[in-house]
This record gives structure tokens, C-alpha cells and sequence, in this order.
């Protein structure tokens, strides 16, 4: 990837085959037209579930999608001349979890249960970590793609939920398993008394900056593996961490402290930051986002690039009266793309395309689109 400012896009699910029936060659065609340089894409090597995104296929689609070839899509997106990042949701796998026996627990013993669509796993399960990294083995072999995107490469907690009147010390920290106690235990040197009936409670009260040095630590080593990994296929391949978007001023140390993203220690193994941008959905001004992707440009001196959403995310169920805008208009839309590339940010990811393809083809209506093409122009 160029060191011009980048557009790129998050495609996670296939809709743009089955439901808006575009080839692999015009889908790549309407991706550039657009102005985007690189995706963020979804592929059968790299298994995802379900998040605030639906990437299942109806049933009455999935003969048709039994012709779809991941490769014929990334063929025809190079040679349009855009970028092909695989998307690897590290730790949010939630089969890989069930299987190995990896679900988190927190400070006081107690399992971490499912909330709405997530469900995050256990950091030092060897097995586990091995099984994914060799996922991304598949797709780079597969795909030869030009890099890997890391979401989920962090400590569990769903960091969404964590609006600006969130109180930080009634939120569950996690692993606290005794597997992650042992491991911390001897990569520090410490020893827990016995008598102690929650371990990591003590740990929290008497060893918390060891733990926050550990637990920072598995993160960096787990991404410096894939590193190494990605390299045997492609030298030049990248890789761009989802990036808890916690700025101090806003949420003080808690990206690094409770999801264990040490951006400065992974700045040694990251190629780009994408820092998630999703303004609507922790309630903050559009200005904020590219304030956010300045602080982690400061600590990281890397390449940053923030998430833009192109609609209103988590107003239903369990997130529902909460007071997040009910609604991103193309004017704010506008507002948040161009305040991004103003403030001399290395780029912009859309979430999600789906959203672009339904505004384009189902409302006909293409200001965002049309925002965006500007953007692109003005480079
Ligand atoms: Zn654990």
C-alpha cells in the first residue's frame, strides 16, 4: 500500500454476489469507481461470525454461492489495481472458543457469557492461537493477499458498550483463567498467596502494572508470529490492526490497560493502525475521529487510518435506549471523511460496503457514494 491517503473499505459479507448479482470484474469496477485503493474482505480461509454485521448467506442463495471463488474476486480487485487485505477475527471465533475450552473469565472466577453477538476468547490459549494462525497460513497460500487484517487481536470486552458515563472500575477485566494466572505468574515472578480466594483480584490490587505489561505482551507476540508468517508468503505483505479506539482523553489508558493493545510496544510488529472510528456508536462528535487517530499516531509514529460508518449502528435490543443518534446523515457522513484526510491521517476505512451497495441499488441514492468520490478526487 501507497503512501497516499487510502481509501479503503470493509467487505464483510458477499451480498454484492448473490443479492446485487455484480460479476467479480464490475464489482471491482464499481469498488474503484468509488475511489477505494484497498478492502478489508472477508474469505471462506478466514471463517467469521457474526457481528454487527450479517455475513450469513439466505438459504435460497447458497447453490449460487457454491460458484463463488474468493480467488476470481481478488484476481479481479488486482488487477484493477486495489489492494486485498484478508480480514482475521482473531479472537472472536466463537466454534475455535467452544472447542478448545478457551471462554474468559474475569477477576473474581466467573465465565464471560455471550453479549448480544460477542463473545471474545481467552489470549493464551496455545491451541487456539495456533489453529487461527493457521487459517492465515490458508488464505495467504490461497489468496496471496497483501495483508492481514487483525480485529479482535485483543483482550476480551466489548468495547462498544463502553459510553462516556461508563464507570471503568465496575468493568469485568478479563482472562483471569488459572492457565493466563500460571502463564503471568512466570513470565513476572510473581507469586500469589495461597489463602488469596480470588487470585486475580490480588493481582488487580497488588500487581496490576506486571499484569498490564503481560497481558500486552501475549498480544505483541501472538501478532509478531503472524508477521513472520505472512512474510514466508509476501514480503511486502502488511499488517493493519483494529485498534480499540480509546484516546486518553476521552477514555483515559483502558485500550491498553483492559484490551491490552500496548500501541507503542506494537508498533514494533504493526505496519497500520486502523483505529475504529465508530463515532455514532460510543455517542462522540464526528470531530472526534480523527482527534482519536491523531493520539494513536503520536504513540505509534505509524501509519493510521480510521473507521468511518456510513449508517447508525446498535439502536436495537440490548443497546436500545441509550442515546446514540438515530441516524448518520450524508452531510455528517461528508463532514467525517473530509475531516479525517484534513487532519493528515494516513487514510479511511468504510464500514461497510453492504451499506454503500443498499443506498446505491435498493434507495438509489448515492450522496455518500458521491462524498466519497470527491474525496477521492481531491487527493
Ligand atoms: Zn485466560
Amino acid at each position: 500500500m501507497t503512501n497516499d491517503f487510502k481509501i479503503g473499505v470493509k467487505i464483510y459479507s458477499s451480498d454484492w454476489f448473490w443479492k446485487y448479482n455484480l460479476s467479480y470484474q464490475s464489482a471491482a469496477n464499481e469498488l474503484k469507481d468509488m475511489g477505494i485503493n484497498y478492502v478489508i474482505a472477508q474469505n471462506k480461509y478466514l471463517p467469521m461470525n457474526n457481528s454487527a454485521v450479517d455475513s450469513e448467506i439466505p438459504v435460497n442463495k447458497l447453490k449460487l454461492m457454491q460458484t463463488y471463488d474468493d480467488r476470481c474476486f481478488r484476481d479481479a480487485l488486482c488487477d484493477t489495481g486495489i489492494d486485498y487485505l484478508g480480514v482475521c477475527n482473531f479472537f472472536f471465533d466463537i466454534d475455535l472458543i467452544n472447542k478448545h475450552n478457551s471462554i474468559p473469565v474475569n477477576s473474581k472466577g466467573t465465565p464471560a457469557e455471550k453479549i448480544d453477538w460477542y463473545l471474545g476468547g481467552c489470549p493464551t490459549c496455545d491451541e487456539y492461537v495456533d489453529e487461527k494462525i493457521n487459517q492465515i497460513k490458508e488464505a495467504m497460500e490461497n489468496l496471496d493477499m497483501d495483508g492481514i487484517f487483525l480485529g479482535f487481536m485483543r483482550y476480551p470486552g466489548f468495547w462498544e458498550l463502553w459510553l462516556p458515563e461508563t464507570d471503568a472500575s465496575k468493568w469485568d477485566e478479563y482472562c483471569f483463567c488459572n492457565r493466563c494466572i500460571t502463564k503471568f505468574k512466570k513470565a513476572k515472578g510473581i507469586s500469589i498467596p495461597k489463602q488469596e480466594a480470588y487470585p486475580g483480584e490480588w493481582i488487580k490490587s497488588n500487581a496490576y502494572s506486571e499484569w498490564v505489561d503481560f497481558k500486552g505482551d501475549v498480544i505483541f507476540n501472538i501478532i509478531k508470529r503472524i508477521r513472520k508468517v505472512i512474510k514466508q508468503y509476501n514480503q511486502n505483505a502488511k499488517i493493519i490492526l483494529n485498534t480499540v479506539p480509546f484516546n486518553n482523553e476521552h477514555f483515559l489508558q483502558y485500550g491498553k490497560e483492559i484490551f491490552a493493545q500496548d500501541t507503542k510496544k506494537l508498533s514494533e510488529v504493526v505496519d497500520i493502525f486502523e483505529v475504529m472510528g465508530y463515532h455514532q456508536i460510543l455517542k462522540l462528535p464526528y470531530s472526534w475521529i480523527a482527534q482519536a487517530g491523531q493520539y494513536f499516531k503520536e504513540q505509534t509514529n505509524k501509519q493510521v487510518i480510521c473507521t468511518v460508518q456510513a449508517k447508525a449502528l446498535y439502536l436495537d435490543g440490548i443497546h436500545a435506549n441509550k442515546g446514540r443518534a438515530q441516524e448518520i446523515t450524508p452531510k455528517e457522513f461528508n463532514l467525517s471523511i473530509n475531516s479525517v484526510k484534513n487532519s493528515g491521517l494516513d487514510g479511511i476505512a468504510l464500514f461497510i460496503w453492504a451499506d454503500f451497495l443498499k443506498q446505491k441499488f435498493e434507495k438509489h441514492d448515492t450522496s455518500f457514494i458521491d462524498s466519497i468520490k470527491q474525496l477521492a478526487h481531491s487527493k
